[in-house]
């Protein structure tokens, strides 16, 4: 079994109802299992033109499939509500991105991990941290020294905390 971070991303058709339907899709798969969800949280759009502020959030899954099956996994329920792939960091239904799967590191090809991103994101870091303690270590850094660093850091609010629905095993 693996345990992954999944972060949860959506500006369009109710970011905040389309974030709680991933969820729930995520949670009825067979072979993920939901652990932990962070709260949500509101943070305004990098990427081209006017877009509407996003609603983000991180979850903690376990899963028997490996990284490349829990993406494809993944990528069917971005498709299911609506994405649409068209311009990078175009607005979208819904964005699911493996922030980091067990310790691995995948440095090439279609899928990359830990995310190469994450650590430079607030709205990444922050609702991580809901689910890690303050020195875990991403980067050769702590969770709670990324954040600090991060320029974006006040665009990022608290919305709600979410709870989790149903509890299962496999
Ligand atoms: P972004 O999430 O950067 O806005 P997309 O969601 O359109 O962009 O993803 C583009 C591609 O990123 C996907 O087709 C996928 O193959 C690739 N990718 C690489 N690493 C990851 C990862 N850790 N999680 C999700 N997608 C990833
Ligand atoms: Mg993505």
């Amino acid at each position: 079994m693996s345990t992954a971070f999944i972060a949860l991303g959506s500006n369009l058709c109710n970011p905040e109802s389309q974030v709680e339907k991933a969820l729930c899709s995520i949670d009825t798969h067979d072979a993920i299992k939901l652990e932990k969800v962070s709260a949500f949280y509101e943070s305004l759009a990098v990427g081209p033109g006017f877009q509407p502020n996003y609603c983000n959030a991180v979850a903690k899954i376990t899963t028997p499939l490996t990284a490349q099956k829990l993406l494809e996994a993944l990528q069917k329920v971005e498709k299911h509500q609506g994405r649409q792939r068209g311009k990078k960091w175009a607005a979208r239904t819904l964005d699911l991105d493996i922030l980091m799967y067990d310790e691995l590191v995948i440095t090439r090809g279609e899928l990359l991990l830990p995310h190469p991103r994450m650590h430079q994101r607030a709205f990444v870091l922050k609702p991580l941290s809901d689910l890690l303690t303050k020195n875990y270590i991403i980067n050769n850094e702590s969770i709670a020294s990324l954040l600090e660093k991060c320029k974006d850091q006040s665009k990022v609010k608290y919305i709600r905390r979410y709870e989790l629905k149903t509890r299962r095993s496999f």
